[in-house]
């Protein structure tokens, strides 16, 4: 197997659920039909990738089948999308178990949602997220004239090791291959 192959990333979706109705969500998508059903994250074919992108749905929604999923996968680096911190995910951003973030921020913006991004900075300047991590936003008045956003984005944007990029389409990268857990 080349070196290439070798570094595939795992895209796993653990939840659909989601309070948000985004019109590019790639849960509404057909991408979801090609993804790979698993009937647990014990499943053989996981122990060929080096990288695991923990995925959703709003992960927050399911701190323990999350904190479940960090448990079995620390061996691998871990990386999770969110887009809210809970006290729960609080509590699991101190275990360490996770190499990066991408914290996406849509529009409008909640308020919720506003104060969970100063937490991820502090998370990441703490040294609990190595990185790489991502701030993703939509553009629009909810979220770029935000004046907590734009201070925000600010620190991502200064910070060389911090990549922030808009979220213009959603779509699983090329170099992933899309898990599904068989009870979503
Ligand atoms: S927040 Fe993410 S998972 Fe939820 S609807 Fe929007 S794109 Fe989909």
């Amino acid at each position: 197997m080349s070196e290439i192959e070798t570094k595939k990333k795992a895209r796993i979706l653990l939840t659909l659920d989601c309070t948000r109705n985004c019109k590019l969500c790639k849960n509404k998508s057909k991408i979801l039909s090609e993804a790979i059903v698993l009937e647990h994250l014990a499943d053989p074919i996981l122990e060929d990738y080096d990288e695991i992108i923990l995925s959703g749905g709003d992960l927050a929604s399911i701190p323990y089948a999350l904190f479940r999923a960090l448990l079995s996968f620390r061996d691998k680096r871990c990386y999770i999308d969110l887009i809210r911190i809970t006290d729960d995910l609080e509590t699991i951003m101190k275990f360490r178990l996770i190499y990066g973030i991408t914290f996406y921020v849509h529009n409008p913006l909640r308020e919720e949602e506003v104060f969970s991004i100063p937490k991820v900075t502090k998370y990441i300047e703490r040294g609990w997220l190595p990185g790489p991590n991502k701030l993703l936003f939509e553009y629009g008045n909810g979220g770029r004239n935000n004046p907590y956003f734009s201070e925000y984005c600010k620190f991502f944007n200064t910070t060389s090791s911090y990549k922030m990029t808009a979220l213009q389409e959603c779509k699983i990268p090329t170099n992933e291959d899309l898990f599904l857990l068989s009870n979503q």
